[in-house]
């Protein structure tokens, strides 16, 4: 990720004359110093040359898709820039735009301003005839309106950036599965060859005997320094030490994390997905080390659920380097009491990278599907707004659907409770915001995390083509099941024959 950049494109054209040109490009090079120095982009905006002629456009176009570190494009229209002149590079273009619709000065020099004035910042007008061409072509894009310097505008970029930044991460993203799905169980289950036409990424399979080597493969010695990495940090109970089961537990824990680190590491895998029901040879069902590598980055699905891992991994680099963190979640249980609330948790895979507080490590007996003494982490969640996003496959196409709800701290403590978790309270409360993620068929699975924004899965889903569902403050049932039926109609119509 670290080599990724957005390109900043001007359009202009002949008819203004070279001074006018040069004023073009020196504002524009301006603005893109600017946001690179106040905009606290994931990745840096490199300055193009304007582009001027049809040949021009083209050709940066071409460019951009041919660059693998070009992760998007931010396009502006400083003076006219005739639209005809880019059907030929925007009927190419396969990387993600933002049309910025901005002027480069903020206020109007009233008693100054004379047509030369009006010539050199007619981007008013200039993005209106841009804009036209992208919606008469059908173009999928971001248009962010504003003066480059306001808040709200670089908001708007910086969200867009990691949208993009998580795209690119989508194109290359390799998921591996460990064994198969959870017998019986629909909504992991899914048609791997549309979710690659449709985000690009790659799911591989791989017999449980594959890894089982890899494990095993990991010296004691290896694992046992592991050991001391768990106790920097984490917080670990003085018994665990002395208690033999409890300390091969952690060992036990300690390879499986190595092994299913080596084996991604080795195959370029970004993410994975296990199930409870194929672990033959391996000690049991990985908690602490799935924990962990989540925390490193690699996205997780639960039960063979490959579409919440790669939804997982990709939004973890959305949201690097900032606070909130991301994981695999899992609507477990209610509290009906008061404000209607959700306690999300897993069998034991939930990141620590949205713990409130350092996590404990602890060693107790998993009972579900397999019975099995596993170490695990256990904490609970930071409070803060944060989104659950479910992707599902509806057959024929791809459906993301999006829950804004409000992370809050546990009333009380869970002492017989032995996997972490986050207590939440959806949007606009639990009665619509679950009818509704009901009817629009979300898993019980999502990707949870307060470092990234609904804005920037909207954006991402539209990189993708693929329809966003979202349920916030402002959902209302009865419009939110037109909104369904009436996507159904223009997915349908949009995918043709
Ligand atoms: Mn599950």
């Amino acid at each position: 990720m670290s080599n990724r950049e957005i390109w900043f494109v001007t359009g202009s054209q002949h008819l203004y004359g070279p001074k006018v040109l040069a004023e073009v490009t020196s504002n524009s090079s301006a603005i893109v110093d600017g946001l690179n120095k106040t905009a606290q982009l994931p990745a840096p905006i490199v300055c193009k040359p304007t582009v001027k002629t049809p040949e021009e456009i083209h050709s940066v176009c071409q460019q951009a898709n041919n660059d693998p570190n070009c992760a998007g494009l931010i396009l502006w229209m400083h003076t006219f820039s005739p639209a005809k002149m880019w059907i030929a590079g925007l009927s190419e273009l396969v990387k993600p735009w933002l049309h910025l619709h901005t002027q480069f000065h903020a206020k109007l020099p009233w008693s100054e301003i004379n047509m030369n004035y009006m010539n050199t910042h007619q981007s008013a007008h200039g993005d209106r005839e841009f804009g036209f061409i992208g919606t008469r072509m059908r173009k999928e894009r971001k248009v962010v309106v504003g003066h480059w310097q306001a808040p709200h505008v670089i908001d708007q970029i910086n969200g867009w950036t990691r949208a993009a930044l998580g795209w690119a991460e989508s194109q290359s993203l390799k998921v591996a599965r460990f064994g198969d799905n959870m017998r019986h169980v629909a909504v992991t289950e899914g048609d791997k060859v549309a979710a690659q036409i449709a985000f690009g990424y790659q799911v591989h399979a791989f017999g449980v005997g594959d890894l089982v080597e890899v494990v095993n493969s990991v010296s004691e010695q290896e694992a046992k320094s592991q050991l001391e990495q768990y106790q920097q940090d984490y917080v670990i109970a003085d018994d665990v030490w002395k208690d033999s089961h409890a300390y091969n537990m952690l060992v036990n824990e300690a390879k499986l994390e190595l092994g299913m680190e080596k084996f991604l590491v080795d195959g370029g895998f970004g993410a994975f997905t296990n199930c409870f029901e194929n672990l033959t040879g391996l000690t049991g069902l990985p908690g602490l080390a799935t924990q962990r590598l989540m925390s490193k980055g690699f996205g997780y699905g639960g039960e063979g659920d490959w579409k919440t891992s790669a939804m997982v991994r990709i939004m973890k680099v959305m949201g690097e380097g900032r606070d909130g963190g991301c994981s695999f979640m899992e609507d477990y249980t209610y509290n009906f009491d008061g404000v209607d609330q959700v306690l999300g948790a897993h069998m034991l895979e939930i990141c620590p990278s949205i713990a409130k507080e350092k996590p404990r490590l602890e060693v107790h007996r998993h009972t579900i599907g397999v019975k099995c003494d596993v170490a695990r982490l256990l904490f609970t969640a930071k409070a803060g707004p944060s989104i659950c996003v479910s992707p599902i496959d509806m057959g024929n196409r791809f459906r993301i659907i999006v829950n804004e709800v409000n992370t809050v701290e546990q009333p009380e403590g869970t002492p017989n409770l032995p996997v972490a978790s986050a207590l939440w309270e959806p949007k606009p409360n639990l009665n619509v915001a679950a009818a509704a993620w009901i009817y629009a068929g979300g898993a019980h699975h999502s990707a949870y995390s307060q470092a990234v924004t609904t804005d920037m899965i909207e954006d991402f889903a539209e990189m993708a083509g693929v329809e966003t569902v979202i349920i916030d403050e402002n959902t209302e049932l009865r419009q939110f099941k037109n909104e369904l039926r009436q996507s159904a109609a223009y997915y349908a119509l949009k995918q043709g024959v």
